[in-house]
């Protein structure tokens, strides 16, 4: 597997170099929304110390991932007032990632709603409304 990059764009947005919508932070993780959601309340949960994905994490990081994953996937439940939330993790390009720092998705869901297709940029202004509106319910 490729040695960490920090220069991939979440390790960016750690270190403040480019601009993210925060929904939640602690020592060891960090919750932002996603540029081209998904759903409505499209987030994604980091790690702030570095590894690629699950097959370099530690332990621990893991550990810390999803008790954000779990806090944060809650608020967004009851933020949008979704039926369900599904969770996205992929490792390496074959596996779907494209964003080489630890991430998991969080989508909130609503019966009969599809996810919309990929790689299309969100309003930020709606984006940031719903930053607030997870965060609110935190
Ligand atoms: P994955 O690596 O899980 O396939 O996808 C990476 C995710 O990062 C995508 O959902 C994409 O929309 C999101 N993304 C890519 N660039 C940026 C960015 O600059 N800021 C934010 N907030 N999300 C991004």
């Amino acid at each position: 597997m490729p040695a960490y990059d920090d220069q991939n764009i979440f390790a960016k947005i750690l270190r403040g170099e480019i601009p993210c919508f925060k929904v939640y932070e602690d020592d060891e993780t960090l919750c932002f929304m996603d540029i081209m959601p998904r759903t409505d309340g499209h987030c994604l949960v980091i790690p702030k110390r570095p590894c690629r994905n699950v097959l370099d994490a530690s332990d621990a990081q893991l550990a810390a991932v999803m008790s954000t994953v779990k806090k944060v996937a809650n608020a967004a439940k009851t933020a949008f007032e979704a039926e369900g939330i599904t969770l996205q993790q992929f490792n390496e390009t074959a596996g779907g990632q494209e964003v080489f720092h630890l991430h998991f998705h969080i989508h909130p869901r609503h019966d009969g709603v599809s996810m919309r297709p990929p790689g299309k940029m969100g309003d930020m202004d709606v984006i940031k409304g719903h930053a607030e509106k997870i965060a609110a319910a935190l």
